[in-house]
């Protein structure tokens, strides 16, 4: 189990659920989806081949990251706690739309077609997206807490 400290969020990596707990008190349990034929198709879009469950856990992982960057509260999608639910409100999709793209982006280097992505993040798309990968290797090694500081873009393992 590793403990990932964001800005608007504590989440909790384990076998087959992320949980994250927001500064309210909040809490999100998310669990990773079995043989979910809607996410292989995701996960193989977004560069992940057939590993489904590191597409599931590296996408809980950016919705906190982007909301750790972007100012906001919290990631909204998650928050609200709103993947099973359609219709999903305009900002869900929204939020959606950068996570699943940034992934795609980080991993095969392919810019969403609308190019939101340089307009969310500018000059900061890159640097991001190298932090990023920094951040999904160091939890695949499943130390027991990795502090991720936004301001630095320090990530710190113990
Ligand atoms: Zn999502």
């Amino acid at each position: 189990m590793t403990l990932i400290q964001f800005r608007t969020a504590q989440v909790t990596v384990s076998k087959d659920t992320v949980t994250a707990v927001f500064n309210d008190g909040k809490t999100n349990e998310f669990y990773i989806p079995g043989k979910d034929d809607n996410y292989k198709q995701i996960a193989k879009w977004a560069g992940y081949s057939d590993d489904w469950e590191r597409y599931a856990i590296e996408h809980e992982l950016t919705h906190h990251f982007i909301a750790d960057n972007l100012g906001w509260d919290y990631s909204w999608a998650v928050w609200t706690q709103t993947w099973f639910d359609h219709p999903w409100p305009n900002y869900i999709s929204w939020e959606e739309h950068i996570v699943n793209h940034l992934q795609r982006y980080t991993k095969l280097g392919v810019s969403d077609p609308v190019n939101v992505l340089p307009l969310v993040f500018g000059e900061r798309l890159d640097p991001l997206r190298a932090v990023l990968v920094v951040l999904w290797k160091k939890v695949l090694d499943k130390p027991a807490k990795i502090i991720y500081n936004h301001e630095t873009q320090k990530i710190e393992v113990s």
